[in-house]
């Protein structure tokens, strides 16, 4: 059915039902429904089709949101998913996952005129799971199969990325990476409620029916260094994000009880795919009965939180030095935490992890926000005297991550890093200093989003590209037979 836009002024924003706290709290089902064909269409149609369109000038894809959207709103839903993919390696994922509320949505015109946003995610989800179950999303016939190879190490969205815009070029693509699934954070790190794994799995399958070679369980610095994987390829681009966790350093912090939000996050993701977890088989890893005190305001922060509450704890809160307005995370997410049950303590610090050799407690003390830094942001000053205890069996940092030294790691000292740890690379090229060596994602600019991985894996993946053409034109030419 062809609809009119602009119908804004007619239709409310809807968004797709949301399972209710009380049946979510007990599964990692995703909480999201998904829109009917009329409810996508008519959410579509309420977008202004804007000559300046924000929501794509604030996607870090730069989705064309307004043609897609006019296009479900027509009912043209094949032409809406070619539109939608031909800019995002994974749009069904970011529909799920990416903080629209702080990136497309928060810029649409009908958010900052009150009308309430175009519910531009939701109607990318339902555009693509369409697309999946009509298969119409097929694996990658390259035009003409080339002979070079790329190497990528890290399965992550960036990794997985940069695979499949290779492959549509017709490279050789090996994809190693560390863990025995590829996927990355999108496997391991993200929980079923926020992004069901067989959607993952779906797309890691599509890739290696498109002809990408996976190495799993292959780390690089023990199974090959980095120069042995130049030798082996025409190219390589390093995507292993940055897995180092940030940790407390108060008194306490070596307790027993208190763990890194990866860790976590990892044990309940394997548990929940089938695997055999002995920290989490003996409880050192799972949040049952269990007084949880997560410290950070992040999005991880947030997974962590609704993980406890799924897995039945007594009591979970969330620790975090600024507040609400200040937090690093989606408020969309803080809303979900808050109606699944957890109990926010802003404007708060940890001080010391209490107990012997267990965590029982934390002592954490009161904050205000002074005055602002450099960055704009204020800073959070302690409140003489107002120190307090929560107690806590499980204590979760949630506190960021940061980068491995990849240059011992990896065998090759000459790999050059910024003084975050990160690599350095050329902005145009994404090429390090080292020939043939390529960089995307996380480890480049740092922990950031999936949608920014997937954008600077395309990047690397088109610097590779370029790289390679111009490497087998000065090939010498075959001998003529
Ligand atoms: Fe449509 Fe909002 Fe984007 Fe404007 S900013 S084109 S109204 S989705």
């Amino acid at each position: 059915m062809a609809r009119k836009m602009l119908q804004f002024t007619r239709l409310d924003q809807r968004t797709p039902d949301k399972r209710s706290a009380g049946t979510r709290r007990v599964d990692f089902d995703e909480i999201y429904g998904r829109f009917t064909p009329d409810a996508a269409g008519d959410q579509a149609s309420r977008c202004e089709q804007c000559g300046i369109p924000f929501c794509q000038i604030h996607c870090p894809l730069q989705n064309n949101i307004p043609d897609w959207l006019m296009l479900t709103a027509a009912g043209r839903l094949e032409e809406a998913y070619a539109l939608s993919s031909a800019t995002n390696s994974m749009p069904e994922i970011c529909g799920r996952i990416c903080p629209q509320d702080r990136l497309c949505e928060g810029s649409c015109v009908l958010e900052q005129s009150r009308h309430g946003a175009v519910t531009i995610g939701a109607v990318e989800k339902f555009i693509t799971d369409t697309a999946w179950e009509r298969g119409w999303v097929k694996p990658i016939l390259p035009l003409r199969e080339r002979e070079q190879s790329v190497g990528i190490i890290g399965g992550g969205p960036a990794g997985m990325a940069a695979a499949e815009q290779l492959r549509a070029q017709g490279y050789q693509v090996t994809l190693y990476d560390r863990y025995d699934r590829i996927g990355g954070l999108l496997v391991y790190g993200i929980p079923g409620f926020k992004l069901e794994k067989s959607v993952v799995e779906r797309r890691v399958d599509l890739l290696a029916r498109s002809g990408v070679i996976f190495k799993t369980n292959f780390e690089v610095g023990r199974d090959a260094s980095l120069p042995e994987l130049r030798k082996t390829h025409d190219a390589v681009l390093i995507a292993t994000g940055v897995y180092k966790a940030r940790g407390l350093s108060i008194p306490g912090a070596g307790l027993r009880g208190v763990t890194k939000a990866l860790d976590y996050l990892i044990a309940s993701n394997r548990t929940g795919l089938g695997d055999r977890v002995p920290a989490f088989e003996d409880g050192t890893l799972d949040a049952k009965d269990k007084a949880v005190v997560v410290i950070g305001g992040g999005d991880t922060a947030m997974d962590c939180l609704r993980t406890a509450i799924r897995q039945g704890a007594r009591s979970v809160k969330c620790l975090y030095r600024r507040d609400r307005a200040n937090m690093p995370g989606s408020q969309r997410e803080v809303i979900n935490a808050v109606e699944e049950g957890v109990d926010f303590v802003w404007l708060t610090a940890p001080e010391a992890v209490l107990g012997d050799e267990r965590a029982t407690g934390v002592r954490a003390h009161r904050m205000h926000l002074g005055v602002a830094d450099a960055t704009g942001r204020q800073s959070p000053q302690p409140i003489a005297g107002s120190e307090f205890t929560l107690e806590a069996d499980l204590v979760i940092e949630a506190l960021g991550f940061e980068p491995e030294d990849l240059p011992a790691v990896f065998g090759e000292p000459r790999l050059p890093i910024t003084r975050w740890g990160t690599i350095q690379i050329d902005p145009v090229s994404k090429m390090s200093g080292l020939d043939g060596v390529f960089a995307a994602g996380d480890i480049v600019r740092g922990a950031s989003l999936v949608v920014w991985a997937v954008r600077d894996g395309r990047d690397a993946a088109e610097g590779i590209r370029r790289y390679l053409v111009a490497k087998a034109a000065a090939a010498p030419a075959k001998a003529a037979p």
